[in-house]
């Protein structure tokens, strides 16, 4: 019946050469005429969608009645990075996939990550941002470790209730994914600061080039704090261990998407990381990271960039929206194939790699149907780079460190899915680093239940470690 107001965008042909935002957002009237689409209606699904759970009908009617200040105001106060979560939320997932217009015939959700993003984007420009600072108010300090979207969630949501939070970050900018993982093309990094500003401004200290385990001690870390929240993340790569990974031209999507993002090496020799691009680029995987490695490589001058997976587009993690525009950037998708070796010339390059076709043939222990190689299909596929996409870890310095703390089978840390409470007296943990690599918002939402708990627990009102 209807469908979604388009977003304009750069063309590809354009696009595919630069690192600037691909998608430039709503005008003021596409933005109150995609508003108009919704229906309000009283028992609003589309807010059980939303791990932050936002009025999500509250800021739309005041969009459309064009109180942007009071719709941005109505964002704000559920989620602490409203900017980031309009542009890389999988909205096809959560709320938009709830939203009783897109249950009607030929007819699409409304565009509730376009109208966030809208909102949030107008008032950068248009609000002096009035904070109230009331970090300090309490006696109680605490201390978050990492300081991806978990972590700056919960430190906003404790400076909001009055304690003294002090965020650690490992790395020389805070963000997490945010920073290091998610490409300007898609988050401009200077949204990403403009939330991380805010988040400053209530009162939270951010210490970077702050390892804990290594630079602090946890001991002192639990001695001196009296909460901790941990938001570590699942930034270790994996590593298929097929024959050849040790190839020069091989890398892990982290370290290739590292260096292009958070050390700008695609702006060298400006910047002073320098990154090596091949001409025929095999990304491994099909989930964001993927799609984000393919997508860099692309700008990076590459003349082919595929991306190999071994189940099908159905199967694939990946948001719709990143795949169809690596789609319409030319890269191309090699599904049901899997590499099974690297191959390299005499000086130690990649120059090609084996890969065997496969089939989907029942279900896995994840309940995903199960690629299983076809026999004889070998082929060989040239290529002169290789980045492997396929999957994270749990950052282990820290956990190796943490006296008394439980992980669970996969090594993440085990804590309750309600509370964020771990084994460990004090100390909570949410994010990537409990569920694995999961989503943004996911992780702000456990990062805004711990900051609920702690403030409990701080309080006297509740203690999981009473026995
Ligand atoms: C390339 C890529 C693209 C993605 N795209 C999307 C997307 O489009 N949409 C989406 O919803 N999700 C996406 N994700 C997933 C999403 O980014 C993560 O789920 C989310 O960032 C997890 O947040 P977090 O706070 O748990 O951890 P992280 O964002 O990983 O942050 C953890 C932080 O902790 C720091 N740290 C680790 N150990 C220590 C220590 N010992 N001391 C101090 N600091 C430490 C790390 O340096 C890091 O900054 C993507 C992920 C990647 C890798
Ligand atoms: S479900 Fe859709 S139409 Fe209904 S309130 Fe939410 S966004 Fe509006």
């Amino acid at each position: 019946m209807s469908k979604k107001t388009p977003m304009r965008e750069q063309p590809p042909d354009v696009r595919k050469k630069n690192f600037d935002e691909v998608a430039l957002g709503y005008t003021l009237e596409e933005a109150v005429s995609e508003a108009q689409r919704c229906l309000q209606c009283p028992t609003h699904p589309c807010v059980s969608g939303c791990p932050v759970g936002i009025d999500i009908p509250g800021f739309i009617r005041e969009l459309r009645n064009g109180r942007l200040e009071e719709s941005y105001r109505i964002l704000k106060s559920y989620n602490n990075l409203p900017a980031v979560c309009g542009r890389v939320c999988p909205q096809e997932v959560q709320c938009e996939s709830r939203c009783v217009v897109g249950k009607m015939k030929d007819s699409e959700p409304v565009a509730i990550g376009r109208l966030e993003r809208f909102v949030a984007d107008w008032a950068a420009e248009n609000l002096e941002e009035k904070v109230e600072e009331s970090a300090g108010q309490r006696k109680e300090k605490v201390a978050i470790v990492g300081s991806g979207p978990a972590g700056l969630t919960a430190a906003a949501d404790l400076a909001k209730m009055g304690y003294s939070v002090d965020v650690f970050e490992a790395l020389h900018k805070p963000g997490g994914v945010l920073v290091y993982g998610i490409p300007e093309f898609r988050l401009p990094k200077k949204i990403v600061e403009r939330e991380v500003n805010y988040i400053e401004k209530l009162g939270v200290k951010i210490f970077l080039n702050t390892v804990i385990g290594k630079t602090v001690k946890v001991k002192d870390l639990l001695e001196e704090y009296d909460a901790i929240f941990i938001g570590t993340g699942a930034g270790t790569p994996k590593f298929m261990g097929i024959p050849g990974t040790n190839l020069n031209g091989v890398y892990s999507a982290n370290e290739f998407l590292t260096r292009v993002n958070l050390m700008k090496a695609y702006l060298f020799p400006d910047y002073d990381t320098p990154i090596r691009v091949g001409r025929r680029v095999a990304v491994i995987g099909a989930g964001n990271t993927a799609m984000d490695a393919a997508r860099s490589a692309l700008r990076l001058g590459a003349e082919k960039v595929y991306i190999v997976y071994r189940r099908t587009g159905k199967e694939m993690p990946a948001r719709r929206e990143e795949y169809h525009h690596a789609l319409e950037e030319g890269i191309e998708f090699l599904w049901l194939t899997l590499p099974v070796r690297y191959l390299g010339d005499a000086n130690g390059n990649v120059e090609a790699m084996e890969c065997v076709k496969m089939e989907l043939k029942g279900v896995d222990k994840s309940g995903r149907p199960k690629p299983v190689p076809v026999e004889g299909s070998n082929f060989v596929l040239e290529v002169d780079m290789v980045i492997e996409a396929i999957g994270q870890g749990p950052n282990r310095v820290l956990l190796s460190e943490f006296p008394g703390l439980e992980l669970n089978e996969r090594g993440y840390i085990k804590a309750e899915k309600d509370t964020g409470a771990t084994s460990v007296r004090s100390v909570f943990a949410g994010g990537d680093i409990v569920t694995g690599a999961a989503t943004v918002i996911e992780a702000m939402g456990a990062g805004k239940r711990a900051a609920q708990f702690i403030h409990s627990y701080l309080s006297g009102e509740w203690d999981p470690w009473q026995k």
